[in-house]
């Protein structure tokens, strides 16, 4: 389908990598398309929507879109309201979505709705539908605290009609074909804070060194080194951990446990490493010259 036939440690390679170019929004951007919206749909779609949607995608001429979240399900997506009711050879969907990353400009979605009205893990379905139907209103792009350069926007469906052929894979098996994808998502998540916070911590490293106060460089106050040193430890660890995880994911195992641990891990310290250096930099810290401030947002 036009990809390297790479295994997903690749994605994870990349991921470190982009960490250099000093912003999260396009990581993020980047990420939606080739870790988050289209697994599911490289493991259980058919050889046709593969040809349609992942073709393109992985060429870059598509730009893809994940529409899981809504107004009320967040966290919780078993709550997600978005139907997709069967009529004749069509799925008719209603509802909406919310926090779509690239949803402005994308050209499809990989769409969970609920397709019947069983038990709430067993109702839904992931569906590829084209962002060019009738019925579908991008509603508004969301105004962000940071990530500026990754659009975010609220959609809303309004009898969209879309070929029942769309489905990826089998109906009612889109809550774990979504739980599934959310692992590779979990993964470039960690690995995209990796280098970020790698430079943040030299940078600070850096400027301790030159800057001096009471005589001395900051850096020569060895409460400075400790702090430092912990969080590059901190970040070291977190490095292994992912690493472990990507090892075990490639050979095929189920690693909802690290890639979430891992997730939390990274969350937790990016505000840790972004917040403690903030303050080494001083007055500086507060300034939109430095790296560690956009972080900080
Ligand atoms: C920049 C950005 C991009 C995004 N891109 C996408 C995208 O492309 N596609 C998509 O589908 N979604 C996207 N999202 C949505 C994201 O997945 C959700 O924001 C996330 O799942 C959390 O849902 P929520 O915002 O509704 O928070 P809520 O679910 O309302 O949670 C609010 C708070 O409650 C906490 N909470 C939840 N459950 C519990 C509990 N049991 N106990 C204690 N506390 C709890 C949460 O941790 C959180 O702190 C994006 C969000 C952002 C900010």
């Amino acid at each position: 389908y036009g990809g390297m036939g790479l295994d997903f440690s690749y994605n994870i390679a990349v991921a470190e990598e982009l960490g250099n170019i000093r912003c999260g929004g396009i990581p993020m951007a980047i990420g939606v398309q080739a870790g988050m919206a289209t697994p599911a749909l490289t493991r259980f779609g058919s050889h046709e929507l593969k040809k349609q949607f992942l073709v393109p995608t992985i060429a870059g001429d598509f730009v893809a879109c994940l529409g899981i979240s809504e107004t009320g399900a967040g966290s919780d997506v078993a709550n997600i309201k978005t139907t997709a009711v069967k009529k004749g050879d069509e799925y008719v969907i209603n509802g909406g979505k919310m926090w779509i990353t690239s949803g402005t400009q994308a050209d499809w979605m990989c769409l969970l709705a609920n397709t019947s009205e069983g038990p709430p893990h067993q109702n839904k379905s992931l569906i590829c539908l084209p962002m060019n139907l009738p019925g579908i209103h991008v509603a508004r792009k969301i105004d962000k605290l940071g990530m500026r350069s990754s659009d975010t926007a609220q959609i809303f469906f309004e009898d969209v009609r879309v070929p029942c052929k769309n489905l990826i894979g089998e109906e009612g098996k889109g809550f774990t074909y979504q739980m599934l994808q959310f692992q590779e998502e979990r993964l470039w998540g960690v690995a995209i804070a990796l280098t970020p916070l790698e430079t943040i911590i030299q940078e600070t490293i850096d400027y301790t060194r030159q800057r001096e106060v009471f005589g001395q460089p900051v850096l020569h106050n060895q409460t400075v080194h400790f702090h430092l040193a912990e969080l590059a430890t901190e970040l070291e660890l977190l490095r292994s951990l992912l690493h472990r995880a990507v090892a075990l994911y490639v050979e095929g195992n189920d690693v909802t446990k690290f890639a979430s641990m891992a997730k939390l891990k990274a969350g937790r310290l990016t505000r840790e490493v972004t917040d403690s250096c903030l303050q080494f930099w001083g007055g500086m810290g507060f300034t939109n010259e430095v790296l560690v401030s956009r972080f900080y947002r």
